[in-house]
């Protein structure tokens, strides 16, 4: 097969990682008989650097044009003060509004050489195999007015949290698409004890439950899912939430797993090309020094190979490749406790190309 992949590398730790979940793509190419093309584009700080706009309309074409997207990361000090429309994240919040990714997957397991390293319990994160499905276009990162104000003559700010139907309809029916593939369990997070836009997700996820009576549905507070993914994480199947809770839950479900350097994710729209990036960010204390962990985006061209281009055979020897280059011992900074030594970003991926085409991994 051939396929067209755009690269955004951004900034910070971005264009390391991406560089080396590249060299992953080129190995699965070789060992399973494809053609990947690359064209590069500037995102994020970089592209306000080069263009003064976070996200160039070049790109934009660019990634439209791609049979999928690899991002690495935006954002950084150097661009914290500049204007909101100059802001590296405003590029990302761009894109998803553009290609229309409104759904947010996010994965979250345990490799089994790190369980014992997990800052959470053994007994609690052993066979965690949760999936995080976070509304991505709507919600407070959206809604306007989002401003600041004089409220009689002292200086105030607001932000705006609206959902319309259908923006909710779409993303509970993709978690039950999911979850009939899965364990058939639904988990929908809200705070409908407060808020209005809670009572409407609240409702529709109940209308949307009996198209799929295979499916259980159950709803949680924010709160409550917050303090039950560090307490049980097990007992959660597909988990579905709004763009700020989603948000706020991945990074921390992301503990569970270890580091953050581990967690990758796919941005999807109905149809067009999706977004496949780590959850991580720039890591700018980290940036150019070859800490960064590039399991994460390696783990989402995984997720790009079985969800861009239905190559399952392909995703799952990308996995378990991870899984042997951790089982071998090989750890970056951000996953070593006490005295081990560690290996650089490039030293990792060549873990992980060894195990590429060998017989355990195919
Ligand atoms: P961050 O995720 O960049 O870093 C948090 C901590 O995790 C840091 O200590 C960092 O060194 C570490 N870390 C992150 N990724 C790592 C990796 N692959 N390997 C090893 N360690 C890793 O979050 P932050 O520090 O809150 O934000 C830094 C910048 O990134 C900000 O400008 C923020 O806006 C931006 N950001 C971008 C995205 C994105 O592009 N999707 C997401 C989150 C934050």
């Amino acid at each position: 097969m051939k396929k067209q992949i755009t690269l955004l590398p951004g900034d910070g730790i971005g264009p390391e990682v991406v560089t080396e979940a590249v060299r992953v793509l080129d190995k699965v190419g070789n060992v399973f008989g494809h053609e990947f093309t690359y064209q590069t584009a500037a995102i994020g700080g970089t592209a306000v650097d080069q263009f003064e706009d976070p996200l160039p309309q070049q790109t934009l074409q660019s990634c439209r044009e791609s049979d999928a997207i690899l991002l690495g990361a935006v954002g950084g000090p150097k661009w914290d003060s500049y204007p909101a429309h100059l802001r590296p994240e405003k590029g990302l919040l761009r894109i998803r509004k553009e290609l229309e990714l409104f759904s947010n997957l996010r994965p979250v397991s345990i490799y089994n050489s790190l369980i014992s390293e997990s800052t959470i319990k053994e007994d609690v994160v052993r066979g965690i195999d949760l999936l995080i499905v976070r509304e991505l276009t709507g919600g407070l990162y959206f809604g306007e007015p989002s401003e600041r104000l004089d409220v009689n003559g002292e200086e105030a700010a607001v932000d705006t949290l609206s959902y319309k139907r259908s923006e909710i309809e779409r993303i509970i029916r993709m978690a039950f698409e999911l979850a009939e593939l899965r364990g058939k369990k639904v988990m929908s997070v809200d705070k409908a004890n407060v808020l209005e836009s809670s009572r409407l997700w609240r409702q529709i996820a109940n209308e949307i439950a009996e198209d799929f009576p295979e499916v259980t549905l159950e709803h949680m507070l924010v709160d409550n899912a917050a303090m039950q993914l560090i307490r049980n994480p097990r007992q959660f199947d597909v988990l579905v939430t709004e763009n700020l809770f989603g948000d706020i839950l991945s990074d921390e479900a992301s503990m569970i797993s270890g580091s953050l350097g581990l967690l990758p994710s796919a941005s999807l729209s109905a149809e067009g090309p999706g977004i496949y990036e780590p959850i991580h960010g720039s890591a700018p204390d980290i940036a150019g020094k070859g800490l960064a962990n590039p399991l994460a985006t390696i783990a989402s061209v995984a997720m790009m190979l079985k969800y861009a281009f239905k190559m399952e055979k392909e995703a799952e020897a990308v996995m378990s490749a991870i899984n042997a280059a951790l089982d071998s011992g090989v750890r970056t900074a951000d996953l070593v406790y006490g005295n081990q030594g560690s290996v650089t970003t490039s030293e990792m991926t060549d873990a992980v190309l060894a195990y590429i085409g060998t017989e355990q991994t195919n």
